[in-house]
């Protein structure tokens, strides 16, 4: 069993309802069960400015798959969410990435871990913080230390963690 962490985003067909569906299926894969999650948060979009903005949130996976057969299953539910790949950062119903998978690196062709955005992306780094603040992530050092580098932006918490974090 490893603990894997989970980035969630939406902004497509009421995004709310897209992450707490979304949470639920994440708990539902295979040999896996969902530890916690953090705040929902709104955050500007990052690729083409004509779309509207995303919530994104942060899971925490207690899991025994293996890295590829985890990736297919977040690849399931985003297909059960009506994910279609269009442009690139462009509007989606539901993006999974795999942002930790332990303490491993991984560099496959289908499967980046730490996955490459995680390091410089405020609305990774601030629910990640939430729910482990004192993670070490792989070849990049403390958590804490990419948060201090990284500008929060205009994210804002829309629903605080039934956990009462944040
Ligand atoms: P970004 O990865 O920059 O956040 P995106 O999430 O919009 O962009 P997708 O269209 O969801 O990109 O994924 C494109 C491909 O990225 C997938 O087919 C998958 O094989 C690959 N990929 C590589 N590493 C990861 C990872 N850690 N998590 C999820 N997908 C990954
Ligand atoms: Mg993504
Ligand atoms: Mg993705």
């Amino acid at each position: 069993m490893v603990t894997a962490y989970i980035g969630l985003g939406s902004n497509l067909a009421d995004p709310r309802a897209q992450l707490r569906r979304a949470f639920t299926a994440l708990g539902q894969l295979p040999h896996s069960r969902l530890l916690t999650r953090s705040s929902l948060y709104r955050s500007a979009p990052m690729g083409p400015p004509d779309q509207p903005h995303y919530l994104n949130a942060v899971a925490a996976l207690e899991s025994g798959l293996a890295p590829l057969d985890l990736l297919a299953g977040l690849q399931a539910i985003e297909a059960a969410h009506q994910r279609v790949r269009g442009e690139r950062w462009g509007p989606r119903t539901l993006d999974l990435d795999l942002l930790l998978y332990g303490d491993q690196t991984i560099d496959q062709a289908t499967l980046t871990v730490p996955h490459p955005g995680l390091y410089e992306r405020n609305f990774v780094l601030y629910p990640l913080a939430e729910i482990a603040p004192g993670l070490e992530i792989p070849g990049h050092g403390a958590l804490g230390e990419l948060l201090a580098r990284c500008e929060r932006g205009s994210l804002v918490v829309v629903e605080k963690s039934p956990s009462g974090a944040a």
